[in-house]
């Protein structure tokens, strides 16, 4: 080194000696000429920057480089809130149905990765009745049936009745049982009385 320069370390970008000038960043010195965004070469002397692993980038690769929002799309500054392998801001990560806030709420996911609250979860994986077409809650901590499955369709046990005299149709109720026609519920007796009339058309009548 020669004397008379003063030394102010080496610049740890060209690893060339400093004699004047040094930008310190992060504990780091640098030439003020190598003091650049570690993406796009802008020399950051002077101006805004930010540090990330050590390397300094300008404001607007810093927040390019930063996660996203898997919601809102914005880097998230802050606090990350990771669910599902996407992150969002903790105050983007809403209900799909609701738009309740569930940061630090328990949360469910449906088949379309769309996030949902425990209300909607339950609510949209619950199967429709096929009669009144209102979810079938789940039978959940009581012993209570809410549900009949018939012809592969589910019912509220209150909307398992015949369609035309509403007599309940539970299989358990002893006489009763379902006899579906055209895939609507009847019991015995309005089953009989319907069929008659359909064996009575003419078979293969032409138009
Ligand atoms: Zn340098
Ligand atoms: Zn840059
Ligand atoms: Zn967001
Ligand atoms: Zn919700
Ligand atoms: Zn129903
Ligand atoms: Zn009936």
């Amino acid at each position: 080194m020669a004397s008379g320069q003063s030394y102010l370390g080496t610049c740890a970008k060209c690893l060339g000696v400093i004699t004047e000038k040094a930008c310190t960043a992060e504990k780091l010195n640098y030439h003020q000429r190598c003091f650049t965004c570690a993406l796009c070469c802008k020399e950051l002397f002077g101006k805004p920057y930010y540090t990330m692993n050590g390397k300094p980038y300008c404001e607007e690769d810093y927040l390019n480089k930063l996660d996203k929002c898997a919601s809102c799309n914005k880097p998230i500054l802050e606090r990350v809130l990771k669910a599902e392998g996407r992150k969002f801001h903790p105050e983007c990560f809403r209900c799909a149905v609701c738009k309740k806030c569930l940061d630090g709420v328990p949360f469910s996911v449906d088949t379309t990765k769309q996030i949902l609250c425990m209300d909607d979860y339950k609510k949209k994986v619950a199967p429709q009745c096929a009669r009144c077409k209102k979810p079938i809650s789940p039978p959940s901590y009581t012993n209570e049936v809410t549900r009949v499955i018939a012809m592969g369709n589910s019912y509220h046990t209150t909307c398992y009745r015949c369609e035309d005299c509403g007599l309940p149709l539970s299989s358990n109720s002893e006489g009763r049982g379902c006899y579906p026609l055209n895939d609507r519920l009847y019991c015995f007796d309005c089953h009989k009385r319907r069929v008659p009339n359909v064996g009575r058309m003419p078979a293969g009548k032409a138009k």
